[in-house]
């Protein structure tokens, strides 16, 4: 379905009855087709009330998973035929073996049709110039980005194939009004634009929108963005297997999740039982208009502060505060501590002296200890920042302070964390293994 401004501002009754038409007309098309949800939700007849989907049983990434480990190489959940697809892509893989995913015409243009909320929640429209840092690969993010802009008949510029001066050079060049990447590599560009002594904040771009990480509703380094480009960063948050569901609006406080093409809950991640508003839980997300590759109840494992549905924009959808919180995949859990590392992100990046950062994660006999390695000029800076790690998450982290330029630049997802535990497992010959011989060894 195309991009509806008017379900973004409707009423609670206008938006359930838009959602379980939508579901039911999904439901008609899947179920005699897909082999994977014909045995999955035997016996369901459409149409279904809300009472009934309550009941259909949650779907997790390990199901989809096996699916295709077991029917490959795209599993049962193909609706229509093979011949039928067009578009290819794949989960990043770092939770375990990647997920491929691939769409038929509708689905892909539904994609698109998903980013339209994006873009409208940032303001941006057909008369802007759209840079798209990324590589083209087989994430979807940004091709979907790309492809939606290109319908809303935006100017499109591709920045596959070229280093950071040659990006930065177009940007200017070309001049960009829309700069599209992750957090990471907006962070990345700035600062080696600074030292090209190139200033981002006096280029044209005047909007950044991200996605990949959940870096950009992450105040410190939203404020780190926004200053260094002289833009207004915005959050994008989606998935491979469900589409893109949540937009940031010129609030930019968190996250709206797109009720016109999605079923959202937040629910207690044991119980299953739906959170009360103000309480954390974690996002269920069903897809109403992807009938290739549909989800079902799909667990996300993102964890999301349930925000109500008032905002001060005047749309209507359900409200993330802070976007999405951590995803259960990435937490830690070191001496006891449950830590997600965009908590120790924030923290760093409230900080301007401290550049470009890595967490190693060791084990000292049964013990699991964190490293902190942090680009800064002067040592005193590392045991400030270890204390307050101390103080706001009550974990004790080795704070160590490393020439700036040195760590590893991410242009895609950011991959800091550095899980030494397994190596020194098979090290234990060595009486001593030394941090920095692991690291040098990876
Ligand atoms: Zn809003």
């Amino acid at each position: 379905m195309a991009y509806c401004m008017a379900l973004e501002y409707a009423d609670r009754e206008t938006l359930r009855s838009h959602q379980i038409g939508r579901l039911n007309q999904l439901l008609a098309d899947v179920l005699p087709r897909n082999r994977f949800y014909a045995d999955r939700l035997r016996g369901l007849t459409p149409p279904l009330s809300w009472g009934d989907f309550a009941s259909l049983p949650l779907l997790t990434k390990a199901e989809l998973v096996e699916d295709q480990a077991s029917h490959p190489p795209f599993g049962r959940i193909l609706t229509y035929p093979e011949q039928d697809y067009i578009a290819y892509h794949q989960t990043s893989g770092t939770s375990g073996r990647p997920l491929k995913v691939i769409d038929t015409a509708a689905s892909w243009r539904w994609w698109q049709e998903c980013w339209r909320y994006v873009y409208a929640g940032a303001g941006v429209t057909a008369a802007d110039r759209i840079f798209v840092a990324f590589g083209f690969g087989p994430f979807i993010g940004f091709w979907s980005a790309f492809e939606s802009a290109r319908a809303m008949g935006a100017l499109l510029i591709p920045g596959g194939n070229m280093d950071t001066a040659r990006r930065l050079e177009a940007i200017r060049e070309q001049q960009a009004t829309v700069v599209l990447c992750t957090p990471t590599y907006a962070l990345h560009m700035l600062e080696q634009a600074r030292g090209q002594g190139i200033d981002l904040a006096a280029s044209k771009v005047r909007v950044t929108i991200h996605a990949g990480e959940p870096g950009a509703s992450i105040p410190s380094v939203r404020q780190r963005i926004e200053e260094g480009w002289g833009a207004r960063c915005y959050d994008h948050a989606g998935a491979t297997e469900v589409g893109a569901f949540g937009y940031m609006c010129e609030c930019q406080a968190g996250l709206h999740l797109n009720e016109a093409e999605f079923i959202a809950e937040i629910v207690d991640p044991v119980s299953g039982r739906p959170v009360a508003e103000g309480e954390e839980g974690e996002l269920v997300l069903t897809g109403l208009g992807r009938a290739g590759w549909p989800v079902i109840r799909y667990r996300t494992r993102d964890r999301v502060r349930h925000g109500g549905r008032a905002c001060a924009c005047g749309r209507t959808t359900l409200f993330l505060p802070g976007g999405i919180l951590g995803r259960a995949d990435d937490m830690l859990i070191i001496r006891g501590v449950n830590v997600y590392p965009s908590a120790i992100e924030a923290i760093v990046r409230e900080r301007p002296e401290l550049g470009e950062f890595r967490m190693l994660i060791t084990r000292a006999g049964t013990l699991d200890a964190l490293t902190l390695e942090v680009e800064v000029e002067a040592e005193p800076c590392a045991a400030q920042l270890a204390h307050t790690l101390y103080q706001r998450l009550n974990l004790r982290v080795v704070v160590t302070a490393v020439p700036p330029g040195t760590l590893p630049r991410w242009e895609q997802k950011a991959r800091r964390l550095v899980d030494l535990r397994q190596a020194a497992a098979e090290q234990t010959d060595a009486p001593q293994v030394s941090l920095a011989a692991l690291t040098a060894a990876r």
